[in-house]
């Protein structure tokens, strides 16, 4: 069993992994760069280790100097948390070289479905369902063209490299394809270096449903259920439930065996997340996360289960603790992520926090790495914290969502918060009535803003 577990992360899902492993009687070693010397998870860790200066690129990115840190404190194991180097296929293979568990799947799977093209090829096989379009990557403008008179416009290019929303093109009709390939390609190849690109039907008011897997090395997978994820800013999401408020339970069943019999096949390890649009009743794989979530506590919210806690164990080898018949569905869960930022213009809102009140009570539950006194760096993501509740249904779980919205305080010398937002969202009649796709929520700040 891991004895010392280093977390390669910061905020609030470093303090999120340090919970888990006290629990467990693990000791902790918190990494930090100079800019989160006081942070609350390197306050609270048994040990710590300053790993360069502020930019990631010289510290939470920095493997030599996280290498060194394994070293120095004789850690065992490491988690990377979300981000960072959570999806480095090579920093997971450079532990394992080293030694040390790494909190992840294989160096393979991450490989794998790090590559869209690949990981798309991989999960078809599999009997996973999705988007029509080009098998593989499209080789010449003419087989754009082709592939797009098969499926039908509108259609979406997309980088086989490609990673929080960039690299992607829609093209209305014959006219607008080869200039958006064109466009896509170039901007692939400037962010990530690989201009492969691929094709897929465009999809015009989906919701974004992924589901929650888990896998040990014995070749045994669960899936936890769905999150739906449909609101969403520049395709980053804001607010999250589970279970879906589009789904019915025959839907939930299916599409979770087929998911988590893939994953078996796959021999799977440890936790990952499937996710799929979804329109007029059927799925469409666009992509697979090798790593926790950071919209996982609402999953642990309606299955009871501590997914940090599960993957510390499959990773050093236990069993899965749960099989798919023990897991069981209560209630509803509403995630909202709570950011400094304004809450009409999204503009970066960093600061000195002066006063903070977290909201508690029943079915309530905060993730932040924040306190009175703490001063946001301006280096990393506007991720304050996250405030979690959960209900019998989602009618209480909205009521419980408003009167935790109104407890929380957050107040200081430059902060501003996306709190007045999920106020707005918590009393929206679409959003009370779970009626909303992708693209509600940039139309829903539309609005908004013209009225101003
Ligand atoms: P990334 O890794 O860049 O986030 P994804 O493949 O996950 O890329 O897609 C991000 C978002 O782009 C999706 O959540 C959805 O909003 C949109 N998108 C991707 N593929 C399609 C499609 N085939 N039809 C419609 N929208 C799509």
């Amino acid at each position: 069993m891991i004895e010392k577990l280093l977390i390669a992360n910061r905020g609030e899902i470093a303090l999120r992994i340090l919970r888990a492993c006290r629990e467990m009687g693990i000791k902790t070693v918190a990494v930090h760069s100079t800019a989160d010397e006081d942070a609350m998870h390197v306050r609270l860790a048994d040990e710590s280790v300053c790993i360069g200066p502020p930019p990631s690129a010289l510290s939470y990115l920095n493997i030599p100097a996280i290498l060194s840190a394994c070293e120095i404190t004789g850690a065992d194991a490491v988690h990377p948390g979300y981000g960072f180097l959570s999806e480095n296929a090579r920093f997971a293979e450079i532990l394992e070289e080293h030694g040390i568990t790494f909190v992840g799947p294989t160096a393979e799977h991450i490989r794998m479905m790090g590559d869209k093209i690949q990981a798309k090829a991989t999960v078809k096989a599999l009997g996973i369902p999705c988007v029509p379009g080009s098998e593989g990557a499209l080789k010449s403008n003419e087989e754009a063209l082709r592939v797009a008179d098969e499926i039908g416009y509108p259609v979406i290019v997309k980088a086989a490299a490609g990673g929080g929303g960039r690299g992607m093109k829609v093209a209305q009709n014959k006219e607008e394809l080869i200039p958006s390939l064109s466009s896509a390609r170039a901007e692939s190849k400037a962010a990530f270096g690989d201009d492969a690109m691929y094709m897929e039907k465009f999809l015009g008011k989906p919701r974004h449903i992924e589901i929650q897997v888990m896998g040990d090395k014995y070749g045994n997978a669960v899936h936890l259920g769905e999150r739906d994820c449909s609101l969403q800013r520049r395709h980053q999401k804001v607010w999250e439930e589970a279970r879906s408020p589009a789904l019915n339970d025959n839907q939930r069943i299916e599409i979770g065996e087929i998911v988590a019999k893939a994953m078996s096949n796959l021999n799977y390890l440890g936790a990952g997340t499937i996710e799929f649009l979804y329109e007029d009743g059927r799925f469409y794989f666009i992509e697979m996360n090798t790593r926790l979530q950071v919209e996982h506590p609402i999953t642990e919210a309606i299955t009871g289960l501590d997914l940090v806690r599960e993957q510390i164990r499959v990773a050093s080898g236990a069993k899965l603790s749960f099989d798919q018949s023990e897991i069981r569905f209560n209630g509803h869960a509403i995630e909202c992520r709570i950011n400094a930022e304004n809450a009409e213009t999204f503009t970066p809102a960093p600061g000195k926090i002066e006063n903070y009140h977290a909201p508690g009570g029943l079915g309530v539950r905060v993730d932040s790495g924040v306190y009175s006194g703490y001063t946001i760096p301006p280096y990393y993501d506007s991720l304050i914290g996250k405030l979690i509740v959960h209900g019998n249904n989602r009618n209480e779980c909205l009521m419980r969502l408003r009167r935790a919205l109104k407890e929380f305080v957050i107040e200081g010398h430059g902060i501003e918060t996306t709190i007045p937002l999920f106020e707005k969202l918590a009393m929206n009649s679409d959003i009370i009535n779970g009626n909303y796709d992708i693209h509600w929520l940039e139309e829903f700040l539309e609005k908004e803003s013209s009225k101003n």
